[in-house]
């Protein structure tokens, strides 16, 4: 596999401080397919200083400049989507159909619309005898997951570059290969040095001394909870921003009067793409009681299609296979029954798990209330609106769900109820647009569209 053996620092790919490397490992077959260098503290900060560097020029383009680069950025990540497809299913391991459609497919979309946004958001406004200017935040501290590599970079890059602010991307340990590529991309739009730049690394030492760098200025972080708490908590120390996309147990609730059907087809295959690793996932199926043994029956239907090595990959590396594998076990301990799959290596070679579906789960056990990431749905009964509004928010989490009725009215005043940032109606599609983020712990801010933008601004008021 294509790799740099350095980082992209200040317009250029120059060597890492250190000599440390980070195995980049095929997961579905374990083979080591590349290395990238393992950044300090100190390449850590190089790039930190590249990116204050480049900020006042930055800020100062005009918003049409930094539209017209972020074409071009697009235009790059479109050119090369096959490349894109093929590195995302090296690394993380999703079948190539999933990689090209959603890997490299979104973020041509996303990069698209803040190029759009650029060219059409009002960054002044007039209120009362003020003229309010929406300026840039200043520099950003990017630290990304590997689920959904790409999306994940761009979803903070683009908005970030559109507003005017300069970035230091840490992406995670296991997908850097992509990373590297849109780095590639960034050079080959023309965007100027410094404005974003590169580091790759263990998250304990360049993602933390990145998230404590007193050069940055809003920390935008995706991935565990646990290392969410953390990051906020020191952002908090230093008086600066914020913005934290956590963990997700979304709900996926099928009313009486819905396509039973339908709606179970649809909510198996929102668990099982990706292997399962997907923040929003419905992983929790709500079932109104009458119609319970015909919703279990379907999904156990629906879930045979999802072959491990075809349909479905592994997960991204052994500790998360293990930890998933975990979870089904304790499922299975603490009483619930398995419909389908269960806690066997269904493969002799890399890191699959069998797509599980549980029936008989109660809302407090542990595969009720924590995020497993991996191709297991839990189904839970409900008696009536009142109890699936209650079992819908009895968790911790808010990022995502569904739901489904007869008229999409029904459904609308259902989802009223819900405590969770997105909720699918009747099935409706992923809007590249729609504020994407979390109620609860799932996180503080929102990504994507215009409110995606505004979390790179912060607001000066002129009083005439
Ligand atoms: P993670 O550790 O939170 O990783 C996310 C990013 O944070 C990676 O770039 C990681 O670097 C970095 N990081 C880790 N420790 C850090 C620290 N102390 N300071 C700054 N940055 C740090 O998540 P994970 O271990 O890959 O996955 C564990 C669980 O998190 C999953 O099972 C899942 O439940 C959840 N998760 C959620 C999402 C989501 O989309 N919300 C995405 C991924 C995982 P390294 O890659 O080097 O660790
Ligand atoms: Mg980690």
């Amino acid at each position: 596999m294509k790799q740099h053996d350095a980082m992209y620092i200040d317009g250029s790919w120059r060597p890492a401080a250190g000599s440390g490397t980070i195995d980049v490992v095929n997961p579905a077959d374990g083979q080591v397919i590349a290395a990238v260098p393992a950044g300090s503290a100190q390449d850590v900060d190089a790039a930190v200083r590249a990116a204050r560097a480049a900020l006042p020029a930055w800020a100062a383009t005009s918003p049409a400049e930094r539209a017209g680069l972020l074409t071009a950025l697009r235009d790059q990540l479109a050119a090369r989507a096959e490349e894109i497809a093929e590195t995302v299913t090296a690394e993380l391991g999703s079948p190539l159909a999933f990689s090209t459609a959603v890997h490299a497919g979104v973020p041509v979309a996303v990069c698209g619309s803040y190029a759009e946004l650029a060219r059409s958001y009002a960054f002044e406004e007039k209120i009362g005898n003020s003229t309010v200017l929406h300026e840039p935040v200043g520099v950003v501290g990017a630290i990304t997951p590997w689920n959904y590599p790409l999306h994940q970079v761009v979803a903070k890059v683009a908005p970030a570059l559109a507003a005017g602010c300069t970035v230091v991307l840490k992406p995670a340990e296991d997908t850097p290969l992509v990373a590297q590529l849109f780095a590639e991309c960034v050079d080959a739009a023309g965007i100027p040095a410094g404005v974003f730049n590169l580091v790759t690394g263990l998250g304990p030492v360049a993602g933390q001394a990145l998230a404590e760098h007193e050069g940055v200025d809003l920390v935008s972080f995706t991935g565990s909870t646990a290392v969410g708490r953390k990051i906020g908590a020191a952002a908090g120390a230093a008086v600066k921003r914020v913005a934290l996309e956590l963990g997700g147990k979304s709900a996926n609730v099928i009313l009486p009067s819905a396509d039973l059907a339908k709606a179970v087809g649809v909510g198996v295959a929102n668990v099982m793409a990706n292997s399962g690793q997907t923040c929003s996932a419905w992983t929790r199926m709500l079932v109104h009681e009458d119609r319970y043994a015909e919703a279990v029956e379907l999904a156990v239907a629906a879930v045979a299609k999802y072959v491990p090595g075809e349909r479905v990959g592994p997960l991204v590396n052994a500790k998360q296979r293990d930890r998933v594998r975990g979870y089904i076990e304790q499922g299975v301990a603490q009483g619930a029954k398995v419909v389908a799959g269960g806690p066997e290596a269904p493969r002799e070679t890399g890191y699959y798990v069998k797509p599980t579906v549980f029936a008989d789960v109660t809302p407090e056990m542990t595969i009720a209330q924590e995020e497993i990431f991996g191709p297991v749905l839990s189904i839970l009964p409900y008696r009536d609106e009142d109890d699936a509004a209650r079992i819908a928010n009895g968790t911790v989490y808010g990022l995502a769900g569904a739901v489904w009725a007869g008229e999409a009215e029904e459904a609308v005043a259902f989802a009223r109820r819900l405590d969770t940032g997105q909720v699918d109606i009747n099935g409706g599609r992923f809007n590249p647009l729609a504020p994407f983020g979390g109620y609860k712990q799932s996180g503080v801010g929102r990504e994507l569209g215009p409110h995606g933008l505004t979390e790179y601004l912060q607001t000066k008021s002129l009083q005439f």
